[in-house]
């Protein structure tokens, strides 16, 4: 459809029965708990399938065939706990301050499930354009997720030996996959539904607290000298940042816009808390491997953005030099006085 001229509504029409007939962008059930009735939920059914097929249209190399069942929960958190029920460990929704979660895709065996808030499949039948087009971006963003796992999953099941990464690496890994993952995502469901700003003003936002808390375990470790508390905090709090540096990054890259003309109060915010260096970098790294992702060799591709990533923990205050077996850890002067004791 999209090297070809433009269809008209019914034509369109035609093509979607058809290419839901024919060639099917997915094979899974789609199950809902909740308020909804049959006929709602075979509505929203219909437009996850549709969408499915259009972010496959726009990229065709887009492949959802590891997406084993989609469900919807009036309950977000029991329905992960419920479809995970056979993983040692439930993944987390996000619980920073502000990053509430609504969609979740994890792996299942040798597939990947996704579990998504009603809200978004209430969104989807909405006659309100703003909550349609959130729904349509979070559900977009969500089979994105979907595709990046079939991508990493293919990898290791090709190389099974390039799953982990020791010593050094192991620090950063986690950081890296957030920065990459919401990248991506954000990146290939970016488009006329989408609200360009949103995550760079919800960075404006949560930079200063997130500045504030890692400050904070700072001081108090001068007097702790706890390592491994501070650690805990400082690490989790960067790979938010990075999580969020991820969504903004991706819905810049797909605008094609420089920083400056997307957002001047994101550049100016970046330039007060010294993060305008790691920006750069993050960014410059993630674009560089998209580029090659055709001819990833394996899921250590990832391994890239690490050294942006350390950027990054050392625009915060923490930083992070390989020794032989693991990390020495600077914690670097800061402005503010230690706490009083
Ligand atoms: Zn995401």
């Amino acid at each position: 459809m999209t090297d070809g001229p433009a269809l008209d509504a019914e034509a369109t029409v035609e093509w979607v029965i058809e290419q839901l007939e024919k060639n099917p962008p997915l094979s899974c059930f789609i199950s809902f708990v909740g308020s909804l009735d049959q006929d709602m939920a075979e509505r929203v059914a219909l437009q996850v399938r549709i969408q499915a097929l259009l972010l496959r249209d726009t990229h065709p190399w887009m492949n959802f065939a590891r997406l084993r069942q989609v469900i919807f929960h009036h309950d977000y958190e029991q329905g992960i706990r419920d479809a995970s029920a056979d993983r040692p460990l439930s993944p987390a929704p996000t619980k920073e301050a502000g990053g509430l979660s609504i969609g979740m895709v994890f792996r299942s065996g040798d597939g990947v499930k996704l579990v998504m808030d009603e809200a978004i499949a209430k969104g989807l039948l909405s006659e309100v354009e703003k909550h349609r087009d959130l729904a349509v971006n979070a559900l977009r963003h969500e089979l994105c997720h979907v595709h990046d796992f079939d991508l990493k999953l293919g990898l290791m099941e090709k190389h099974p030996d390039a799953k982990g990464i020791a010593g050094f690496g192991s620090y950063f890994l986690p950081i890296a996959e957030s920065l990459w993952d919401e990248y991506f995502a954000n990146k290939y469901s970016c488009g006329p539904w989408t609200d360009i700003h949103q995550y760079s003003d919800f960075l404006c936002e949560v930079i200063p607290t997130i500045r504030a808390d890692v400050i904070a375990a700072i001081l108090t470790y001068r007097v702790s000298h706890d390592l491994a508390a501070l650690r805990s905090v400082a690490e989790a709090k960067v790979r938010f940042i990075a999580q969020c540096f991820g969504y903004a990054m991706g819905t810049l890259a797909a605008t094609g816009a420089t920083l400056k003309e997307h957002s001047s109060t994101l550049e100016s915010c970046l330039i007060k808390f010294d993060l305008l260096l790691a920006w750069d970098a993050c960014f410059a790294a993630l674009e560089a491997l998209d580029q090659k992702r055709p001819h990833w060799d394996s899921v250590l591709e990832l391994k890239q953005l690490i050294p942006p990533c350390v950027l990054l923990m050392t625009a915060f205050g923490l930083n992070y030099r390989p020794i032989v077996d693991g990390a020495y850890i600077e914690v670097l002067y800061t402005k503010e006085p230690p706490p009083q004791t």
